[in-house]
């Protein structure tokens, strides 16, 4: 037997290892299994080399839980080891012979696909165990089986054995303040979560855990929109079935493979983050894929694979790495190049999942330069009486003559509440103007960024002025009534006005518009609107009160009426309620001044009646 004391550069590295290597112990099995898999795909190119002529046999991996000697044993029928490449590969720290064996089998397909990028795989072992051991035994004509053994102190044990298998089995002897590992459930947890679709069969309890050539592995070509379906299904078992998905598949110059799905999203909005999980030739990293996946992105589901992340950093450097970078304006252009397509070469299909389509795009377009470049030409608005959507250029189109403003910018007239705002969608739509629904909840947001981001356009919503108004374009009507006529009417509505911070104003409209028309100026609105979500900069602006003009069309025939009308206080009465009508269509009249309203109407039809 061979003894020694293994050659580390710090004296004593394993309660450094024990401690801090990891603060996630679990992750000690996948550091284990991964080395079995790398030792097996290496078996595996050296036979498709042909320098290994024997059979391969069964090469599944199996994991094993002894709950009376307390150990967890991860077997393999890989390559093994001599006693000369424990002694290097094991008893040398920090050298990593998958590095060396890449350098060698650089090229052949099984050899660019091995794992060993982790570091300091295998002794995280110790982490959780008093001693281990390895037993193992070279795939080489002839090789003596060994047994090596560790305590955790920097002393080991060399020495020959018996054994029939090639391959290696490494013996944990769990320490006592990890035996939470012996619990079957937990090992069976730990596995299907790192190793459910390593390339090689893993076995634990008789089962085989894993799938060893999941969907993103293959190649586009050679699947269904079944398998990408059937994909969905096993990763997100609970879900709806996606709209639609992208495979990612880019070797150069970076490696990046995977399998994006567009959730379908429901007016309720459970959107759920973190659904897309990482993962480096097949073994899972992380769920956490922020900076490698675009923010806007992160609502979407999948897997994404890429030897090239660096994985045991920290995250404030991932944001700096370069591949990271250009993973995620990769994965940006792919996104976009497949929306446009989509748009192309079906646009009923596309128009038909916008609803949930249109909340990435936009928050795509408001964060994303590059992509709103390329989204400008499928993004779609859709009309408030449905079914027709026009891209901003064919809004612009559709609506050259009628709404352009006097500074030659386009006003997209948009409703925010359909149902609510009828009386004005009504009076624009008479007027010709093409109305289109803003409704969800980023559309608020979206309106303020991509003003700011297209050029000639503005944003106007449906009752934010009267319909003739809402196109700023100097053009006046006269009213049909004399001044003194005017005077009066004014003066009326001013000592009927039921609240303080309404401002009348007098104007000549078609006299088949509405007599009385409140809006609220869109930009005090929208900073309200805002301010109620809680900007904390517009707070200001959530106290200030509402900016309402009230609007008297002036030639509206029932003010001849008025006007004409003897009994003073009935005259007073008819204009009041004249304006609470307006304020009512609004939403603006409530309490007691509703009440105030639903009898004095009631008295008004009573007096028609005598
Ligand atoms: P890494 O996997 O990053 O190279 P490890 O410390 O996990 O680092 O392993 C060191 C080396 O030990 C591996 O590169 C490999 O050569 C060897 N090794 C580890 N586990 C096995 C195994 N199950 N079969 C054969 N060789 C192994």
């Amino acid at each position: 037997m061979q003894k020694g004391a293994i050659r580390v550069q710090t004296e004593n590295i394993f309660p450094i290892i024990k401690k801090f290597l990891y603060s996630d112990h679990e992750i000690f099995i996948r550091e284990l299994v991964s080395n079995a898999v790398d030792a097996t795909q290496k078996l595996k190119t050296l036979a498709g080399v042909g320098e290994f002529k024997d059979e391969l046999g069964d090469l599944a991996i199996e994991v094993k839980l002894d709950n009376e000697k307390k150990t967890i044993t991860i077997s393999d029928h890989g390559i093994g080891m001599t006693a000369g490449e424990v002694d290097k590969y094991i008893n040398q720290v920090a050298f990593s012979g998958a590095e060396e064996f890449l350098k060698k089998y650089k090229g052949q397909s099984e050899g660019a696909n091995i794992i060993g990028h982790f570091g300091l795989g295998f002794y995280s072992s110790f982490m959780v165990s008093n001693a281990v051991e390895i037993l193992t035994k070279s795939w080489k004509p002839g090789a003596q089986a060994v047994r090596w053994e560790c305590d955790g102190s920097p002393e080991f044990t060399l020495e020959d054995i018996e054994k029939d298998s090639r391959g290696t089995d490494i013996v944990m002897h769990i320490n006592e303040e990890s035996e939470e590992f012996l619990d079957e459930a937990r090992i069976g947890a730990i596995l299907r979560k790192f190793c459910r679709f390593l390339p090689v069969p893993i076995m634990f309890n008789g089962e085989q855990i894993n799938i060893t050539n999941p969907a993103w592995t293959k190649k586009p070509s050679d699947l269904t929109d079944e398998d990408y379906q059937n994909f969905y299904k096993e990763l997100y078992p609970f879900s709806e079935p996606p709209l639609f998905w992208i495979h990612l598949n880019v070797d150069f110059p970076f490696s990046l493979t995977g399998i994006l799905y567009f959730p379908k999203i429901t007016k309720t909005y459970e959107i759920q983050k973190d659904k897309i999980n990482l993962y480096s030739n097949q073994v899972y990293v992380t769920d956490e894929v922020k900076d490698i996946v675009p923010e806007f992105l992160m609502l979407l589901h999948g897997v994404i694979d890429s030897p090239d992340i660096p994985l045991n950093v920290s995250r404030s450097y991932l944001q700096g790495d370069p591949n990271v970078r250009k993973i995620n304006a990769h994965i940006t252009k792919k996104v976009a190049d497949k929306l446009d397509e989509m748009f192309r070469n079906d646009r009923k299909s596309f128009e038909e999942k916008w609803e949930s389509i249109g909340l990435f795009v936009k928050y795509g377009m408001m964060t994303d330069d590059k992509f709103l470049e390329k989204a400008n030409k499928f993004h779609i608005m859709e009309d408030v009486d449905g079914g027709t959507f026009y891209t901003i250029e064919e809004y612009k189109q559709a609506t050259l003559a009628l709404q352009t403003n006097k500074e030659g910018k386009q006003v997209v007239i948009y409703a925010t509440a359909p149902v609510q705002q009828d009386t004005y969608i009504q009076a624009a739509k008479a007027k010709g103007f093409k109305v289109v629904k803003l409704e969800t909840i980023v559309d608020a947001a979206f309106i303020n960024t991509i003003e700011s981001k297209w050029e000639n356009v503005q944003f106007t919503r449906v009752d934010a002025d009267i319909a003739d108004n809402l196109i700023d374009v100097e053009e006046k009507k006269d009213s049909v009534l004399t001044g003194e006529q005017e005077q009066s009417l004014e003066a009326l509505f001013q000592s009927q006005l039921p609240q303080p911070n309404i401002k009348v104003n007098l104007k000549g409209l078609s006299a088949d518009t509405l007599p009385v028309i409140v809006t609220r100026s869109e930009f005090m609105r929208r900073m309200k609107d805002m301010a109620a979500v809680g900007g904390s900069a517009a707070s200001w602006y959530a106290n200030m009160p509402d900016e309402i003009t009230m609007t008297v069309n002036a030639n509206h025939p029932i003010y001849q009426e008025i006007l004409a009308q003897v009994n003073k206080e009935k005259q007073e009465k008819l204009v009041r309620n004249l304006a609470d009508l307006a304020l009512l269509s609004q939403n603006l009249l409530t309490g007691a001044d509703l009440t105030a309203f639903v009898n004095r109407s009631v008295e008004l039809m009573a007096g028609e009646q005598k």
